[in-house]
């Protein structure tokens, strides 16, 4: 691995979006295995209106490099995978595709037209995995074998779930007095948790933040989020 640093923190992957944004794959160890120990992958900004994820990731990184004598740090975040939304504040990429309706999933391209008001903004794309953030993912997903992975959404104010992660989800749902709901309700076709946790069985928690609130007021339930996955197994 070359090592990259980014204030501290290795830069572990990177990637250049069509507007020539970049997205990072970061952690905030020195010495960071992923293949030797139980990696769990966090991901902020799959559409680029809800712009929580990027700020909460980025602070705890700010307030959390672990030194190389602590070891054993097994977080790894993307802090913004729709750099391009978030810069047009979209929920789509710039190519007008929902990330998380662009996934090679076996449903891909269902109809997903009971999701919203504006079925465009749920569009997935000309092909499954048409879209560099969500090629990135993918080889993310390939090379590191995340065992646990947490998306940062808003707006729903629930801890929603796929593949085996009832009792993760149980726990973050304590902690941050949302309810736990295995279905977001309506179709996802193409979407990242049927990718990751019901295609893969790999438990995938999407965390819905309340965007009505001071995102400071986030701080203290989702770094507690981020610090019990640091430690489960
Ligand atoms: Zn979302």
């Amino acid at each position: 691995m070359v090592k990259e640093f980014n204030n501290g923190l290795i830069v572990l992957e990177k990637t250049k979006t069509k507007l020539n944004n970049t997205i990072q794959l970061l952690t905030n160890s020195t010495i960071f295995q992923p293949f030797n120990n139980l990696t769990v992958l966090i991901i902020g900004v799959f559409h680029g209106d809800e712009p929580q994820g990027k700020y909460l990731i980025e602070k705890y990184l700010s307030q959390k490099i672990y030194p190389q004598k602590e070891g054993n740090n097994n977080l790894i975040f993307i802090p913004c995978l729709n750099p391009d939304g978030m810069q047009n504040n979209i929920r789509t990429n710039a190519n007008s595709v929902d990330l998380n309706r662009n996934f090679p999933t076996k449903n891909w391209g269902q109809d997903g037209s009971d999701a919203g008001e504006n079925p465009k903004d749920y569009y997935g794309g000309k092909a499954p995995a048409s879209e560099i953030e969500t090629q990135f993912v993918i080889d993310i997903i390939g090379k590191y074998k995340p065992k646990i992975i947490l998306t940062l959404h808003a707006p729903y104010k629930i801890v929603n779930y796929d593949g085996p992660a009832h009792d993760i989800a149980q726990k973050i749902s304590e902690i941050i007095s949302y309810p736990v709901e295995p279905s977001i309700g309506y179709p996802t076709p193409g979407s990242f948790g049927t990718y990751c946790g019901v295609e893969r069985n790999i438990p995938t928690i999407t965390l819905e933040l309340d965007e009505k609130i001071p995102v400071e007021n986030l701080v203290q339930p989702v770094f507690e989020t981020f610090d019990i996955l640091k430690n489960y197994n």
